[in-house]
């Protein structure tokens, strides 16, 4: 009796050792976890801020670019030994360097040797998308890299967009509230980056282009596909009212090939949301592939053509569609980068044709990318693109023109794109003459965004 006694007085006594060893070991555990959460949550905050990219101040007073080869006017004719003044983020003067009178109290940059010219416009971006080499799989690293970049507004591209001398994107068909805030951030002078247009949502179908062939998520807000031209006129009307409304409208009509038929949007839906856009004087730009797809965009009336379809590329232009889009003055993005991207060969050789029969044809070409694409870099991909024009036949000079003055004629903007005075000192410094040799554009050396130095080499 008395062992067992004893036996359960040793008994109690580990229970009871047992015990607070137990309650130290979760207070730890609690210590611990606490301390972890804090270092995380901490180390995700100094991450969010020292990440952000902010814009800094604005341009105040007066600053003076002399001494440059200046491209001025719609055309970038280069003026030599000149001077561009600009005063709180806007162009009020250009000419030779004796034409310009400079005021004392300006900040004056000797640009000698040096090329100034306005911004490049990359009119075709994705910028939700992640940035990702050809075949590469997203994998669970790269989702926590797009909801970082989603919830900080892609500080790494708007770096690089600049860097590259991009001062102007559009986006055509991104999450529409994240870029309407994104829009409004960069407006307010809040993240550093180029300008933003943008369309919001895109419009096709449920079993269309991109939610049949990349799985964009239906219930996102990428993407809008009305049944009827009724649902198709409300849908435009809520995107263009406010101050929230979007710049331009783009539309997906993408048939797919026969073996991978895709639906496209029916013609009175497309008609509908084509004149709905209209009597907003909102610009509507279309994709296509097929030849039938173009021909219904021009049927419905849209402003611009994103890529240089199949349909084109492996039958030619048909010679009254060619001369249609000519007299209606539409502009094509060709997005040459993306469309030569894993193609064979041959095809290539036959796109840059057509690219070229556009040309001599009188057709205008606007430049975009479609950034965000598999193998498609926000910043390098524009340099592509600028050089296969050229390969099309295209001088450096309009080519440019493409990437300038004309990509803001399609953002109907006289606000950038031209060194004149009234538009925004959106402007870059090249090392080199970009107008002999278009692969002098690379050479960047300093980036104006509304006269703010951004990016200095
Ligand atoms: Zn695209």
């Amino acid at each position: 009796m008395r062992k067992v006694n004893d036996a359960t007085v040793t008994l109690g006594k580990e229970n009871k050792s047992r015990g607070r060893s137990f309650w130290r070991f979760f207070k730890r555990f609690v210590l611990y976890s606490l301390l972890f959460v804090i270092i995380v949550v901490t180390g995700s905050i100094i991450y969010y801020y020292s990440t952000l990219y902010t814009a800094g101040e604005k341009q105040e007073g007066y600053l003076a670019l002399t001494n440059a080869t200046v491209l001025v006017d719609e055309e970038l004719e280069a003026h030599e030994k000149s001077t561009v003044l600009i005063q709180d983020g806007i162009i009020i003067d250009v000419g030779r360097d004796d034409e310009v009178d400079i005021p004392a109290s300006a900040t004056v940059m000797d640009l000698n040797g040096h090329t100034l010219m306005p911004g490049l416009i990359d009119l075709h971006v994705h910028l939700g998308m992640k940035e990702m080499e050809l075949g590469q799989e997203l994998g669970p690293f790269g989702i926590i890299g797009l909801v970082s970049d989603f919830i900080r507004f892609t500080p790494d591209k708007r770096k690089s967009l600049l860097e590259h001398g991009i001062t102007t994107v559009r986006s055509v068909g991104d999450e529409h509230e994240w870029i309407m805030e994104f829009r409004q951030l960069i407006q307010d002078g809040e993240l550093e980056g180029p300008r933003l247009f943008t369309s919001g949502s895109l419009f096709t179908t449920l079993e269309g282009h991109p939610i049949a062939t990349i799985g964009t998520d239906p219930d996102s807000e990428v993407v809008l596909f009305p049944d009827t031209p009724k649902e198709a006129r409300d849908n435009v009307q809520e995107m263009v009212s406010g101050d929230e409304g979007v710049d331009l409208i783009k539309v997906v009509q993408e048939r797919g090939l026969s073996e991978y038929p895709l639906e496209p949007i029916a013609t009175d839906v497309l008609q509908a949301i084509v004149t709905e856009a209209n009597i907003h004087n909102i610009p509507v730009t279309g994709h296509w592939g097929a030849l039938k797809d173009l021909e219904e965009l021009i049927e419905a009336g849209v402003d611009g053509l994103e890529h240089l379809g199949r349909g084109v590329v492996l039958n030619g232009w048909p010679e009254e569609l060619l001369e249609t889009i000519i007299e209606g003055d539409m502009l094509l993005t060709p997005t040459l980068t993306v469309e030569t991207i894993n193609a064979e060969p041959e095809y290539q050789q036959l796109l840059l044709e057509r690219a070229e029969e556009f040309h001599l044809a009188d057709g205008q070409f606007v430049v975009g990318t479609d950034a965000g694409m598999p193998g498609v870099f926000f910043g390098p991909s524009m340099y592509q693109e600028l050089e296969l024009l050229v390969k099309s036949g295209l001088s450096p000079q309009e080519a440019l023109q493409a990437a300038t003055s004309r990509a803001a004629d399609a953002l109907q903007s006289d606000e950038i794109g031209v060194i004149e005075p009234g538009r925004a000192a959106d402007l870059i410094v090249i090392d080199g003459h970009p107008l002999q040799q278009i692969e002098d554009v690379q050479n960047v050396s300093k980036v104006f965004r509304d006269g703010r130095l951004v990016v200095e080499h």
